[in-house]
């Protein structure tokens, strides 16, 4: 019997403090104590939590750890004194940090926040876990094929993604008919359009599958998840929109589909934990071992299906029109749904406003005509999503006025 040498990776967690990020260190911590992994940190970035930051700093003891908000240099400063770790401050920094020679980057930060590091990241060969779907919805096939000219290799992240690409037959993508995503349906599965009218940014983070960030749970509870993933795997798969169908499963156990030319359909099944999908990033194309929850098929007893209303939810529909309209339009539904998000999440907003503001913002950017201007296409894309966002912020303060 031969005992197997643990999996040995160099990684940089870009974002280490929010869900995915702490589900990462998470991960590896429990493979080192298992002996299954033997990790060493290059970088560590957060956005603004210095206590979480320095904690994991002094656990993993990365080369380098930057704090997004530059007002924050002295305290994590203070956090981190005596340890020798090298530390910086802000936007530029966690850009940089981004490009330090590693195996992996977990590209973990929220939101269109997270392009420049994530580009960054794509241009160095390292591999590109990606988390950050954004960065890919407004980036396009462009992030891709940075990633590919630099000899590195991007594997998907977001659960659906993850199990698509185990599945797939990357080497024969004409035997594919169809991409099935999994939805859960989000907390508001089963509420009437007059109840979601007034549901609260408490009710909407409340998710029934999924622990995660605020943001990406607003986007669970309106559907614009399942939009920005329907973007996601028509760039990751090279597949039109016609071929990605999205079914509603509230278990959470299937977490996509592919189904073949002869009607046959492979799943990739597993518990609702990003941990799993982490693991496969980490270590593909090996698997690393690590105490993993299990699945009980018996106890759970049926799995069920249904499909979206794209009526009570229609970001959806968006989504997929902004990818149809391709140009700079998932760059503005993207945009335009974070804006709508944080205003719910701030109270400026009511929850079916979010995809209204979604819907306004992309027909005005239409008839204002083309916006990108960089030859740079991650320049390009957050000029773009500048001038979307003044659009959406326009939008959201005259509904809330109407209010
Ligand atoms: P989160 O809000 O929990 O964490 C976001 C991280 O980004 C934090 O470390 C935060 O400090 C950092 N950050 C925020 N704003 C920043 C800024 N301006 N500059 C630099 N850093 C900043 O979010 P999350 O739920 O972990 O999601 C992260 C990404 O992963 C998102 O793109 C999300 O769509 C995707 N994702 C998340 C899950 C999940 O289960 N949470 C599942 C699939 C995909
Ligand atoms: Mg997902």
């Amino acid at each position: 019997m031969s005992i197997s040498s643990p999996l040995r990776r160099k990684v940089s967690v870009l974002g280490s403090t929010g869900s995915v990020g702490c589900s990462t260190l998470d991960l590896m911590d429990q493979a080192e104590k298992a002996g299954t992994g033997a990790f060493e940190v290059e970088v560590l970035t957060g956005g603004r939590n210095v206590a979480r930051l320095a904690e994991q700093a002094r656990r993993w003891k990365p080369r380098v750890v930057v704090i997004a908000e530059l007002s924050l240099l002295n305290d994590l400063r203070d956090a981190l004194s005596g340890t020798g770790i090298e530390i910086a401050a802000g936007d530029a920094a966690v850009v940089e940090a981004a490009t330090r020679p590693t195996e992996l980057v977990m590209a973990a930060i929220v939101g269109a926040a997270g392009l420049r590091s994530t580009w960054a990241a794509a241009g160095t060969g390292a591999t590109l876990a990606l988390a950050n779907k954004e960065s890919l919805v407004c980036c396009g096939p462009r992030l891709i094929a940075r990633v590919a000219a630099a000899k590195g290799r991007l594997i998907p992240v977001d659960s659906e993604h993850s199990a698509i690409f185990q599945v797939f037959p990357a080497d024969a993508p004409e035997r594919v008919a169809r991409l099935i995503l999994t939805a859960s349906g989000g907390p508001f599965r089963k509420t009437s359009l007059g109840e979601m009218a007034r549901m609260t940014p408490e009710q909407a983070v409340a998710h029934p599958r999924w622990s995660m960030g605020a943001k990406i749970s607003v986007d669970s509870a309106t559907l614009a998840n399942k939009g920005l993933e329907t973007i996601e795997a028509a760039y990751l798969f090279d597949m039109p929109a016609e071929k990605i169908d999205v079914v509603v499963h509230p278990e959470s156990i299937i977490h996509s589909m592919v189904e073949y030319v002869d009607g046959s359909t492979l799943a990739q099944m597993g518990p609702p934990d990003m941990r799993t999908p982490i693991a496969c990033a980490l270590s593909w194309p090996d698997r690393l071992s690590w105490p993993a929850p299990r699945l009980d098929l018996a106890a759970l007893g049926a799995l069920t299906f249904e499909a979206p209303d794209f009526d009570r939810f229609p970001a959806l529909n968006l989504a997929r029109q902004a990818l149809i309209a391709g140009g700079d339009a998932p760059t503005v539904f993207n945009a335009a749904n974070e804006v709508g998000a944080y205003a719910f999440l701030d109270r400026r907003l009511g929850f079916l406003n979010i995809a209204a503001v979604v819907a306004e913002t992309l027909e005005r950017a239409t008839a204002e005509g083309v916006m990108s201007v960089s030859d740079d296409a991650c320049e390009a894309a957050l000029a773009v999503d500048a001038r979307a966002r003044r659009i959406a912020e326009t939008i959201v303060a005259q509904r809330a006025l109407a209010a």
